[in-house]
């Protein structure tokens, strides 16, 4: 099985966001909202003294054989952990983690797996982005800092992975650690807040609590990390690696 998005490989999202038509504006209220909090809206739980650097690459393993389709798990712990949801209504323009089903039409063979935010090496969102808004830290995160994004939506047509989600609607019940805002562009953070903390991203744990294990997060490049000993010893894929992005989301069982 392969994993490009064309060709013999059919591609049925599972979940998807409802993407309302439209922008309506900047937000203003969520500034104001952050800026009371004392908070940065990136990089949110990191110490002001303690720089990130190139030393540490984050990433995410998935084992698709271990991904069960009828699980969202971690769909459901990335829209918890940042608010994503719509107020009152089971779903929202926000999608930041989503399910993928691929089909190998010549086998009939089918696999379910998370696809998001690729935290790609070379990313495309950051090299289109006009104010430096989408930009890549030193560590592989790719993030947004919505103080300058004009929501342009140039980086969304970028991505290859769909992985950007524009923020048509007023947000309701944010959390601190994961600000968001009307008339931005958005996309998985790699849980930041988490992972400067210490801790995996919400996605990797809820994975891990229902007994799945199909992610692992750590350092790709530290030899003796989990994440980089699996990579080592056992083959991998990169979806659309013909693009050479160099993705920080890792997969097997393709
Ligand atoms: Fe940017 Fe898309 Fe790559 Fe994420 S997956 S870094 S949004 S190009
Ligand atoms: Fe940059 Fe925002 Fe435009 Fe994306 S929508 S390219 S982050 S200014």
């Amino acid at each position: 099985m392969t994993t490009e998005y064309q060709g013999r490989i059919e591609i049925e999202p599972v979940q998807t966001g409802e993407i309302e038509p439209g922008r309506r504006g900047f937000l203003g209220i969520m500034t104001a909202a952050v800026a009371g909090s004392g908070l940065s809206w990136i990089a949110l739980a990191r110490a002001p003294d303690a720089p990130v650097d190139d030393k540490s690459r984050w990433g995410i393993l998935i084992d698709a054989t271990k991904c069960p389709a009828d699980c969202t798990a971690c769909v459901t712990a990335c829209n918890t952990e940042n608010a994503l949801l719509g107020h009152n209504r089971p779903t929202s323009d926000a999608q930041w983690l989503r399910k993928v089903q691929l089909k190998d039409k010549a086998t009939g063979r089918t696999l379910s797996l998370p696809v998001g935010c690729q935290h790609c090496k070379s990313p495309p969102c950051v090299d289109v982005c006009p104010t430096g808004a989408s930009f890549r830290r030193a560590d592989g995160i790719v993030l947004v800092d919505k103080h300058i994004c004009i929501g342009c939506r140039y980086c969304m047509m970028a991505c290859p992975y769909k992985a950007r989600s524009f923020g048509h609607e007023e947000t309701h019940g944010q959390k601190p650690h994961s600000p968001r805002g009307k008339g931005t562009v958005e996309a998985c953070t790699l849980c930041v807040h988490r992972v400067d903390a210490g801790q995996n991203p919400a996605c990797v744990d809820a994975c891990q609590q229902k007994g799945h294990g199909a992610m692992i997060f750590g350092d790709l490049n530290d030899p003796n990390s989990p994440i980089a000993k699996r990579l080592a010893t056992e083959p991998s894929t990169q979806l659309r690696e013909v693009l050479n992005l160099n993705t920080g989301v890792r997969y097997q069982g393709l």
